[in-house]
């Protein structure tokens, strides 16, 4: 398995390229900008309670046969939040001082 490398922050819909270096994902691959991890979702997965941290960026150059950007592409398919906004400040507000070890 590896990562989908989704393309877009499920929050504001903001485009994540593969490259993209404010991209963070939590545990399961819920995909967020750092913008909205940080100043709305305070750490906190809106999905799962979990934190975040920096996607990592797939090399565009293959340097093992069938790994690379070109052979395992990215996804295409936008995910979005099923949560509404005051939903997601409230769930945030309850998980956010709780570090993310002991959640
Ligand atoms: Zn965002
Ligand atoms: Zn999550």
């Amino acid at each position: 398995m590896a990562l989908e490398l989704r393309p877009n922050c499920e929050y504001c819909d903001k485009d994540l390229a593969p490259d993209a270096a404010d991209a963070r994902i939590c545990s399961f691959e819920c995909t967020f900008c750092a913008d909205c991890v940080d100043r709305v979702l305070f750490n906190v997965c809106p999905n799962c309670g979990g934190g975040f941290v920096p996607r990592p960026i797939r090399p565009v150059t293959e340097w093992r046969p069938g790994l690379s950007l070109a052979k395992r592409p990215a996804s295409a398919k936008r995910v979005h939040l099923s949560y509404d906004r005051e939903e997601v400040a409230r769930f945030a507000k309850v998980v956010r001082d709780i570090p993310p070890e002991s959640r």
